[in-house]
């Protein structure tokens, strides 16, 4: 195994520089440094940092030592926090590969060695990976109890289930005289069935995860000239998109976003629905149009007109959407509508406040563990595949190993999604404190 080594900490000018180091060539890389022996585990100790080919100092720090495999990788890691200049981090990296055995990591290497020393299952390192990317307040919860091991632990503890109604499968089929598809339904179908159903509506969770981890869309969508843009610049706080009364300006989608509530959202003026003269503007109306349906929430907008009534109408609006009426400083808002002036401010405070509400209800942080990605998605709709496979094979009386078969596959399925596919090692254990028929 080679000794990895990495700047840890972001590049470029900064007060401290972290350089880490795992692998077994790590005591040795310590020793050649700092010229002594490791400092005692997990001490900060101040050391004088030296090439050593030259010996010339390169810097003061405070050196890490982690003996393996109590360490974030498993192996042997020491962490050098240096100053974190450009020249001092280059001298130190420069000094570490030029020894024996050590080579620079690749992306996301530490964490694949403590994936594959045992030290966090999939889930946590992509939690660790979403914890780091994490823009708002929601986000990050949400990645920090990814990677505190919740949703691995929900997802351990069904292949765990799962492992035992397979054991206990596989014994009967083992242990029974004659094929007893009738008795494994009648002991075996209500757990699975309980299972199944838990993983089913652990899916229908509206995507909140997965869109609390990409960002939220919101579209304003309405008519040409009602005050889109505009107020896409008020919620902005600044310029982003054009403002301009000559009708269908606003070409394509623009996007500015925005952090409500701790949850990331992306909010978009989608060019004015008409009828469009140009072939740019029909393309704009076309994109504007497909990111209204797509978006996960819409702010339906119309404008009060000079003298009654109202530019527009609410016919995009779907379940959820927001209502606005704009423009309330030139005529009467709209029952059920939120009003609002663009243009004065008046009720952008009231509307940015039910915005908020909205969004964070369904896309803030939840209490319980939610998917994140499509990985986990797709792997969790195998799953529910595979035991209403298994479920339909007991009750038409399939044989008993072709069941057991789904079962094995349903585990696989679950096992893929943590990274923990080892199902013969799971049911020696599991058979080891079973015991049935003799
Ligand atoms: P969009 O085509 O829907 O994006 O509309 P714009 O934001 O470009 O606005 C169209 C015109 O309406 C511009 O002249 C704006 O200044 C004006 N406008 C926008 N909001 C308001 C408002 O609240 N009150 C009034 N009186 N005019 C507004």
């Amino acid at each position: 195994m080679e000794t990895i080594y990495a700047l840890s900490s972001a590049g470029g000018r900064a007060g401290v520089a972290v350089i880490r180091v795992s692998g077994p060539a790590t005591a040795a890389a310590v020793e050649a440094l700092t010229g002594a022996k490791s400092p005692r585990a997990r001490e900060a100790t101040l050391r004088k940092i030296s090439d050593p080919e030259t010996g010339a100092a390169l810097d003061r720090g405070l050196v890490l030592w982690f003996e393996g495999p109590a360490s974030f990788t498993g192996e042997d890691v020491a962490e050098f926090h240096i100053h974190g200049g450009r020249a001092v981090v280059a001298g130190v990296l420069g000094a570490l590969g030029r020894l024996p055995g050590l080579r620079l990591a690749m992306a996301g290497e530490f964490t694949r060695r403590a994936f594959e020393n045992g030290k966090l299952d999939l889930t946590e390192a992509e939690g660790l990976a979403d914890l780091i990317d994490a823009e708002t307040e929601a986000q990050r919860r949400q990645a920090l109890r990814q990677m505190e091991g919740a949703l691995g632990q929900l997802y351990e503890s069904w292949r765990g289930r799962l492992i035992r109604i397979l054991a206990y499968a596989e014994a009967e089929i083992d242990f029974a005289d004659e094929e007893l598809p009738g008795d494994l339904l009648w002991r075996l179908g209500p757990e699975i069935e309980a299972l199944a159903s838990e993983i089913q509506s652990h899916l229908d969770d509206g995507r909140r995860g997965e869109r609390l981890r990409d960002g939220v869309e919101v579209a304003i969508v309405g008519p040409p000239n009602v005050g889109k843009s505009s107020l896409l610049n008020r919620l902005a706080g600044r310029d982003a998109a054009i403002v301009s009364d000559e009708a269908g300006t606003t070409r394509d989608v623009l996007e500015v976003r925005l952090d409500l509530g701790g949850v990331p959202v992306a909010l978009a003026d989608t060019a004015g629905l008409r009828e469009a003269e140009g072939s740019v503007e029909k393309e704009g109306i076309r994109r504007g149009l497909a990111k209204a349906h797509s978006a996960d929430l819409r702010l339906v907008m119309v404008a009060a007109k000079r003298g009654g009534g109202v530019e527009g109408d609410f016919e995009l609006a779907q379940p959820g959407d927001l209502r606005i009426v704009n423009k309330t400083d030139v005529g009467g808002g709209v029952e059920g509508a939120l009003p609002i002036s663009a243009l004065s401010g008046e009720g952008i405070e009231a509307l940015l406040a039910t915005l908020t509400e909205r969004v964070t209800a369904l896309f803030g942080a939840s209490e319980n563990p939610v998917i994140t990605r499509a990985r986990h998605r797709e792997g969790l709709e195998a799953c529910g595949r595979e035991l209403e496979r298994a479920l339909a094979g007991l009750r038409d009386d399939r044989s008993g190993e072709l069941v057991a078969e789904d079962l094995r596959l349903a585990a696989r399925s679950l096992g893929r999604i943590t990274g923990r596919v080892d199902v013969e090692d799971l049911l020696d254990v599991v058979f080891r404190d079973f015991c049935i028929g003799k």
